[in-house]
Parts: structure tokens; sequence; C-alpha cells
């Protein structure tokens, strides 16, 4: 088997089989599953994912923060701060976990957000309590 330099795939590119990304790489053949593509055909390869084997982290936040500044804002409902909190906290430890570093900036900003929410949702919930 000959391993000759191709020119690598620049992103978006993905495997058909395995939706692994193979941009940048020096060989035409998937890593993960070992599928040969074409770099000079576009349709040897995927560019974009329909099913992505990451899930989309940057929209899980952002649903995250909104429904933490939706529920804050209704009483007794307020306490569902902590159940996002703790997801918002799985995620993060998630994405920080992930090869792709793009997350990151938005799951610090998620895990901020949603703590300063649920500080807020702790504070409603002492003021109407002690009425
Ligand atoms: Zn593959």
């Amino acid at each position: 088997m000959s391993k000759q330099k191709i020119k690598s795939l620049k992103p978006p590119a993905f495997c058909w089989d395995c939706q692994y990304n193979i941009a940048y790489l020096t060989d035409n053949r998937c890593p993960e599953c070992g599928r040969v593509f074409d770099p000079n055909r576009k349709t040897s390869y995927l560019t974009n994912l329909i099913n992505p084997k990451h899930p989309s982290f940057n929209i899980l936040f952002i649903v995250f923060c909104t429904i933490a500044t939706l529920v804050v804002m209704v009483p007794y409902l307020n306490v569902l701060n902590i159940v996002l909190l703790f997801a918002t906290i799985i995620a993060t430890v998630a994405a920080f976990m992930d090869d792709d570093h793009s997350y990151r900036t938005t799951s610090i900003f998620a895990l901020i957000y949603n703590l300063m929410l649920t500080i807020l949702a702790l504070f409603i919930l002492y003021k109407l309590s002690s009425l």
C-alpha cells in the first residue's frame, strides 16, 4: 500500500461512514473507520453534518441560558434554575473534554450566566418564603 501525500481537505470535511472530521489529513483514508475518500471529488466526503458525531454545544448552551432566563421570572418554577445549573455544569465539563475548543468560551459564559440566575432564583425564593 503506497502512502503518497495528498492535498489535504479544507473544513468542513467529514467521513461518509462515521462522520469523523477528515479536514487537514495528509492521508486519503479515514483514520476512524478506514473509508477511502478522494479530495478531488466532493461526493466522496461530507461537507456538512446532518447527524453530527458531537452534539452542537453552542446551541445547547443557548437553550440552557434561554430556559434559565424564562424560568427565573416565574415564581416557584425558578427552582428549575438549580437543575439547569447542574445541566450547564455537565455540558461545560463535556465541552472541556472535547477536542474541539470552540465551545469553551460559550460554556464558561453559559456557566457564569446560569450560576448568577440560580443565585437570583434562590434569592427570589427566599423573599417569597419570608413574606
Ligand atoms: Zn470514517
